[in-house]
């Protein structure tokens, strides 16, 4: 299933989306929002960037998982292997560059 973009929840329940790594469903609030930036995969900390989002458990476990199943090209709809290793830094832990 194709997560829609719009919200769809009318306002009683939290809304909900697909982790890209192990395909469960959880509050969009507790997943790392990614978006994809040329040939990057980026975290979009502060939910501002645009376009096409992903979203993904802020673990790296599901990060492996989301690059085994070639998950992001289908996410982002692009056809050749997209560069992960600014979100891989982000949840290893890495300062975080936030102005
Ligand atoms: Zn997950």
């Amino acid at each position: 299933m194709r997560q829609r973009g719009k919200l769809e929840y009318g306002g009683h329940a939290a809304p909900q989306r697909t982790c890209v790594g192990c395909r469960v469903r959880t509050a969009k609030s507790e997943l790392l929002r990614l978006v994809q930036v040329e040939d990057q995969v980026v975290p979009d900390l502060r939910g501002r960037l645009s376009g096409r989002g992903a979203s993904l458990h802020p673990s790296v476990s599901c990060l492996e998982l989301a690059e085994r199943r070639r998950a992001f090209p289908r996410a982002f709809r692009v056809q050749g292997p997209l560069d992960v290793s600014r979100v891989r830094a982000h949840l290893e832990g890495e300062p975080r560059n936030v102005m």
